[in-house]
């Protein structure tokens, strides 16, 4: 069948990247600004690379502009300055690459179906209640643009830190959202798009992100782009078991409190503790960059702030 959707592949590691220099990213959303939780982000993906010598980028994931909070965006850019954080090459917006996510749609078309099942059809489930998908490859904007996932499909990755990953795409994600009706392009797409676009080879983000990945790997193989590493470091919660995030009004990191910012990251990755003597960011992280210990950090999923972690 000309336009049957590609088997999807039995759970393997994906291919490793040794040819290819490391390139990392940290992108954040605008949606609020700096908080300890996007800081322990940050910090672990900026050690990463730079104790591989590796570049570090900045990409702002700025998709989705009801969600914006004005000024947030430039607000992050200056905390992770103020921070020592200095990345490399200019930041990338998403805002700005609607192009490229339209040529991956169209580069996707003989695997994607537009759905056109109502907001109360789907509200339940969230998964196509009609036959859309028998209209495959006959997609048009705008409109729902959904990806067909085979119902057995498997996605298997290592993460460095989280360990080996069997997903369930086909029952998890069935037919998983790329382009919305409201013309908007999904965070999956966009993310998978641009971290090939920027070359990226390891990704460090947080644990909460975790269950995205599956679906970035499956529209990785789709569009013919390699697999980065992937390492998700445990998230910080609430004694709650809340995710420190905007949604939930975590407290926006001071610039001023750089330094003891920076110490509390680096606690809550059970990183070597800086001599009390290093006073500026540039030296506190320049000692751990020396001493990244990747494998200090704890393979939970979930941390409550204030825990002792030392
Ligand atoms: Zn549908």
């Amino acid at each position: 069948m000309p336009n049957s959707p590609r088997a999807a592949p039995p759970p393997a590691t994906p291919p490793s990247t040794p040819n290819r220099p490391y390139r990392g990213r940290f992108a954040p959303s605008p949606s609020g600004p700096l908080h300890l939780g996007s800081l322990i982000a940050a910090v672990a993906s900026y050690l990463d690379a730079r104790s591989n010598r590796g570049i570090w980028l900045v990409r702002m994931d700025d998709l989705d502009p009801p969600r914006e909070v004005p000024g947030a965006a430039h607000s992050i850019l200056d905390s992770l300055s103020q921070h020592g954080l200095h990345w490399d090459e200019d930041v990338l917006w998403q805002s700005q690459r609607g192009e490229a996510y339209q040529r991956a749609l169209q580069q996707l078309q003989a695997q994607t179906f537009n759905c056109d099942c109502s907001r109360k059809a789907l509200a339940a489930t969230g998964v196509c209640q009609r036959d859309c998908r028998s209209r495959q490859g006959e997609v048009t904007t705008p409109a729902a643009i959904r990806m067909t996932v085979p119902r057995d499909g498997v996605i298997g990755f290592d993460d460095t830190l989280q360990g080996s990953q069997h997903i369930a795409l086909g029952q998890t994600s069935a037919d998983f959202l790329i382009h919305r009706k409201d013309g908007l392009y999904a965070y999956q797409l966009a993310v998978v798009v641009d971290d090939a676009h920027q070359g990226i080879t390891h990704i460090v983000r947080g644990s909460d992100l975790l269950d995205t990945t599956a679906r970035q790997i499956f529209l990785q193989q789709a569009l013919d782009y390699p697999t980065p590493i992937y390492s998700h470091v445990p998230v910080i919660t609430n004694s709650a078991g809340q995710k420190f995030s905007k949604q939930h009004h975590a407290t926006a990191l001071a610039d001023r409190d750089a330094v003891p910012n920076l110490r509390s990251a680096l606690k809550f990755l059970c990183q070597p503790r800086p001599p009390a003597q290093l006073a500026s960011p540039a030296e506190l992280l320049q000692f751990a960059v020396q001493n990244w210990a990747p494998r200090a950090i704890p393979s939970a999923m979930a941390i409550v702030a204030g825990r002792d972690s030392t």
